[in-house]
């Protein structure tokens, strides 16, 4: 995979921290040592959200994810594809940007 893939760059980030040093949660990850492509191929979607939804780290990792991507430091495209913290990057923008037309 391009590294340079924008939500490559943001599950990384999340993985491993902004440092190169993996958060103390990241030991306990689910999806350590899983093939990181499958989280960006839609084909592998439900299986990787399986994977998220399974993980017992979940809370921890979707706070850094999300806390990361409000920072100001990631860019809207960051987030726009993959699967990251039992998120797809759809779902995380809605949480970042709520539709504010929706009666
Ligand atoms: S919630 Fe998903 S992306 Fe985050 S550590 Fe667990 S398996 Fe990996």
């Amino acid at each position: 995979m391009n590294p340079s893939y924008p939500g490559y760059r943001a599950l990384m980030l999340v993985l491993f921290g902004r440092s190169g040093q993996p958060p103390a949660w990241r030991s306990q990850a689910a999806c350590a040592g899983q093939d990181t492509e499958e989280f960006f191929d839609p084909q592998h979607a439900e299986e990787v959200m399986a994977v998220c939804l399974g993980c017992p780290v979940l809370a921890e990792c979707r706070a850094d994810q999300l806390a990361w991507e409000s920072s100001g430091q990631a860019s809207r495209r960051y987030y726009a594809a993959g699967t990251v913290a039992g998120l797809s990057g759809p779902d995380r923008k809605r949480l970042h940007y709520p539709r504010k037309d929706v009666a």
